[in-house]
Formats: structure tokens, C-alpha cells, sequence
């Protein structure tokens, strides 16, 4: 890599993006160390003046890593951009080594005893007792293996609730930050994209409290009950959603989720694809593949084709695509328009180039002319046969949903005398929590703050109230040793009974 200071203003970008500070500003322009550039581009990637050079000059000793698709040349005795490997008398070796989990273990920390993992009952049903100061409706205990547990429930009324839905597809259903809308009405907004799906967050506090609360704690409690409910995405889509069912987006059904991104793609299926087509592109907004490109081209042993196009790229093979409502969610609505060029000097007339996506659902294949240009040709055999292959890799489209609340404030003084010890005593896995009987992941930090799958709790276990809050069946399950020591309510204590659990009597 080399500078040209003609050009270089001396902005210091590539100095504060460079992994492993090869850069330095020397009278106001940019030097790269060379001894420990490791030739990742990304000072090519961010300098604005374009007064970066790529070249091929990596030191004698460096080392090209494949471990990630920017293959790194790593220099003697340095490391690569991601900091994992060294190179090490001309091996590559990982920094780190392979680590047991007896070396992690005391960083995962507890977990709860098998004896408390469930509760002897679930909160289903069991009513609120308001106000919180007095013993929650039943505090039942058994014995289990040789030790005595005990489960406290309540119905609690939480403000501090919201449900996370996972809709699972490629389709741009709104920008991240939009405003969820029920009616015309905010609920929430759309939250960054995982693998494959769209996350929307509904509810939250402040919505709960303020002046659409109502409708808020109602979208929450229908999602986590697993009712169909209608929403829409500012400036976006609208939404049918049911968590277990596909979503409906403007009115089609998403059907299948992707196998993975456009790389992924390419990654997986370029055994196959190669023997369908000279050059293959997977269409996607995130990350869209051009095979002869690609690290999985090359293993193959594919040729260049002379094609490149139009998106910006990562690294070689894998271009950063846009959003819209074309192929893949790009903006390309029509395949052949993703090619920016066709170099004749490599290419040859007749090469045949398929252009898919990242579920399968559309192929379309071409031929170079002898003047560059492309002409559409129908799908052969082997190419549907591909299409049907990534369209039978691809799970169903689905959505999911988790109930995410704080319980760690006034509902705790039916548990406990000593709230702040039944709060360390969940965080330590001395008091498991459930809802409805199903595990929840109990949030790292102070209070009491979980996530839970709602599929894994029974439908209508949720209510609202227009207080306005949710009401959620929360359980902690500990030993009665353990709860006498949290200063619990023992005097209210029952066993249980499960040939008579009438005689729960509530206090
Ligand atoms: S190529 Fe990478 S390692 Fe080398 S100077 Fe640029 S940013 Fe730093
Ligand atoms: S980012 Fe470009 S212009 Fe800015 S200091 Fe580096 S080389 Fe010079």
C-alpha cells in the first residue's frame, strides 16, 4: 500500500480505521508502516481523497491468511487485521489458544440447581395480590430428589414490558428507527435486521405511559398470546403478524427465509452453481456474491469472467448491495442491471452468467454476445435444478416473538421481606425465574429484567390492564433453605398437592 501525497489532505481517516496502526501522519500526510501493514484495505476503503494506492509490494516473510475474505498478507513477527493471528517464524498461529470450559467456567458463572429449574406451579391463573406488600396469591412447596423447593407466582402488572417480534424474510418492510403504527397510532419502532429476519420492538415504558398506552399494551398482549394483529411500518409495509405463522407483508405471505447472505450463498452453493453457469451473481441487500470473484470461486477453480457490477465492494467477490424492493430487496428490479461492465477482453462471446437470489425464488440466466451486451436465454435444466435445491435449503418463513419485561421492582415484596435479596438472589441462580413455566434469560446488571419465547408459553397467559400495563405469570423457584434466607414469606407457605391443589388456598 502506498500514499500519494499529492492527493492526501492529511485527514487522518485511514490513520484512526487502521486495525493495526501502520499509519501515522508525518508533515501533515499520511505513511504506512510497511513492516506491519497487512495489505486489508480498509485505509484504501475510507480515505476520501482516493490518495490511496493498493499495490502488491507485501514484505518478504509476510504470510497470506485465508481465515476471512480479506486475506491478509501478515507480516514476520506481526499480525493480521483482526488481531487473531501472528505470524510467527513464518507459521500462522492463533493468538489465542483453544480454551476448555473449565477455563471459561468461572466467567459463565452458575447456574440454577436441576432441583429449582421448574416451578412446582406455574402463575397461570393465580391472580395479583394488590397491594404488593402482601404474600403473593400461592407459595407452594415439594420435595424434590432430598430437597425441598418452594415456587412463589404472581400475576404481575408490569409497565416496564415490551415484546421483540422476529419476522423472518428478505423483503424491505421499512427503514431501522421507522415507527410502528397500529392504526395511526406508534406502538414501536423497526429495530436493526438479524440473519434472514426483521426485528420490530413494541411497547417499552414510555409508550406504555403515554398517550397511546392502551393500544400499546394491547399490541403487546395479543403478539404474546399469539393473536394476529395488523400493523404498519412508517413510510413502509403493512403487516399481518402471528407469531407460529408466516408473516403477510402488503397483503403476500413471506415464504421462505434465506439461506444466508449473497457470500453465504456463494459459500455453500458455488459446487453447484459453478456447474450451472460461467459466472453466477446472488442478489442481496446486504452482501451481494459475485462468484469467480469470491474466495468459494476460487477454491472451485473458477475463471475471471470479465464481469463486474454495479454495487460497492467488500472484499473480492462480496459487494455491500442497497435496499429496495427489486431482486434480493436491492433496487435492481431487473437482474442484467446489476452488470456495470463487461470486459471482452476476458470475457468471451457465449459465456453464460445465472443471476438468483438469496432464497432461490427468482434465476434468471444470459449469454454474452460478441459485442459485450447480454441476451436472455431460458433456464436449463441444471439451473431449475439449482433454483429447486436452494429453495428446498431454505426454512419456512416465520414469526416469533419474545416478552421482555422488568419485574425487579414493588411485586417482589410478595416474594420477599428483603426485596434486594431476592434480586441477588435470581442474578446468583439461587431463584430461577419462569413465565408460565417456560425459562427465561434473566438480563446481565441490576433489577430483574428477562426475555422469554412466548411460543414457549401458553396462549392467553398473557392480559393488559389499563393501568396501562401488561400482565405477565411470573414464577421464582428456589430451595426453602434459600427462601427462608431471603427473608421469604415462609408463614404462607403451602405444599403442594397435586391431587387437590384447591387447597392452595390464596392467603
Ligand atoms: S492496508 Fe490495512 S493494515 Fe495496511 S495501512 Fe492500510 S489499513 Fe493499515
Ligand atoms: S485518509 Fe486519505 S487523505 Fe486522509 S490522511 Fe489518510 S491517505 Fe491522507
Amino acid at each position: 500500500m502506498q500514499i500519494n501525497p499529492e492527493l492526501c489532505s492529511g485527514c487522518g481517516f485511514c490513520v484512526r480505521d487502521c486495525p493495526v496502526e501502520a499509519v501515522t501522519i508525518v508533515k501533515k500526510k499520511a505513511k504506512i508502516d510497511t513492516v506491519r501493514c497487512t495489505h486489508c484495505n480498509v485505509c484504501f476503503r475510507v480515505c476520501p481523497e482516493n490518495a490511496v494506492i493498493a499495490t502488491d509490494d507485501a514484505p518478504q516473510g509476510s504470510i497470506a491468511c485465508d481465515a476471512c475474505p480479506i486475506k491478509c498478507r501478515v507480516p514476520a513477527d506481526a499480525l493480521g487485521a483482526c488481531q487473531r493471528y501472528i505470524n510467527e517464524n513464518g507459521v500462522l498461529v492463533r493468538t489465542t489458544p483453544v480454551h476448555t470450559f473449565d477455563d471459561v467456567k468461572d466467567q459463565v458463572g452458575p447456574e440454577p440447581l436441576e432441583a429449582i429449574r421448574h416451578p412446582v406451579i406455574t402463575a397461570i391463573g393465580s391472580g395479583t395480590t394488590y397491594p404488593c406488600c402482601k404474600p403473593a396469591p400461592y407459595i407452594v412447596s415439594e420435595r424434590r430428589n432430598d430437597v425441598d423447593v418452594v415456587t412463589v407466582v404472581t400475576e404481575v402488572p408490569l409497565s416496564y414490558s415490551s415484546v421483540l417480534v422476529k419476522v423472518d424474510t428478505d423483503v424491505n418492510i421499512g427503514a431501522e428507527g421507522a415507527a410502528i403504527l397500529v392504526g395511526k397510532r406508534v406502538v414501536g419502532m423497526v429495530e436493526t435486521e438479524q440473519y434472514g429476519s426483521k426485528m420490530l420492538h413494541i411497547g417499552g415504558v414510555n409508550r406504555l405511559t403515554g398517550e397511546n398506552g392502551f393500544v400499546v399494551a394491547r399490541t403487546i398482549t395479543d403478539i404474546a398470546n399469539k393473536k394476529e394483529v395488523k400493523l404498519k411500518i412508517e413510510n413502509g409495509s403493512r403487516l399481518k403478524l402471528q407469531v407460529g405463522k408466516p408473516p403477510m407483508i402488503n397483503g403476500k405471505s413471506a415464504g421462505k427465509m434465506r439461506v444466508g447472505c449473497g457470500s453465504a450463498m456463494l459459500g455453500i452453493f458455488t459446487p453447484l452453481l459453478s456447474s450451472v453457469a460461467d459466472e453466477v451473481i446472488v442478489l442481496d441487500s446486504h452482501v451481494t456474491g459475485l462468484m469467480s470473484e469470491h474466495v468459494a470461486g476460487s477454491y472451485a477453480g473458477v475463471k475471471p469472467s470479465g464481469i463486474s457490477i454495479k454495487f460497492q465492494k467488500s472484499t473480492p467477490g462480496r459487494y455491500f448491495g442497497d435496499h429496495g424492493t427489486g431482486w434480493g430487496s436491492t433496487s435492481i428490479q431487473h437482474p442484467e442491471d446489476i452488470v456495470k461492465s463487461i470486459d471482452l477482453s476476458i470475457a468471451r462471446e457465449g459465456l453464460t452468467l445465472l443471476i438468483t437470489e438469496t432464497t432461490g425464488q427468482n434465476m434468471a440466466m444470459f449469454k454474452v454476445d460478441h459485442q459485450g451486451g447480454l441476451d436472455s436465454i431460458p433456464l436449463t435444466d441444471k439451473a431449475k435444478f439449482a433454483l429447486k435445491t436452494i429453495g428446498d435449503s431454505c426454512e419456512p418463513s416465520l414469526v416469533s416473538a419474545m416478552y421482555t419485561a422488568g419485574t425487579g421492582g414493588s411485586a417482589r415484596a410478595g416474594v420477599t421481606k428483603f426485596p434486594i435479596k431476592l434480586t441477588r438472589a435470581v442474578q446468583d441462580c439461587r431463584a430461577n425465574l419462569t413465565i408460565g413455566g417456560a425459562q427465561t434469560f434473566v438480563m446481565p446488571g441490576g433489577g430483574i429484567s428477562f426475555i422469554v419465547d412466548v411460543n414457549r408459553v401458553k396462549s392467553g397467559a398473557f392480559y393488559w390492564t389499563p393501568t396501562p400495563a401488561t400482565i405477565c405469570p411470573v414464577e421464582y423457584t428456589m430451595t426453602t433453605t434459600d427462601y427462608e434466607a431471603i427473608g421469604g414469606h415462609i408463614e404462607a407457605m403451602k405444599p403442594f398437592t397435586a391431587q387437590e391443589p384447591d387447597n392452595l388456598s390464596s392467603p
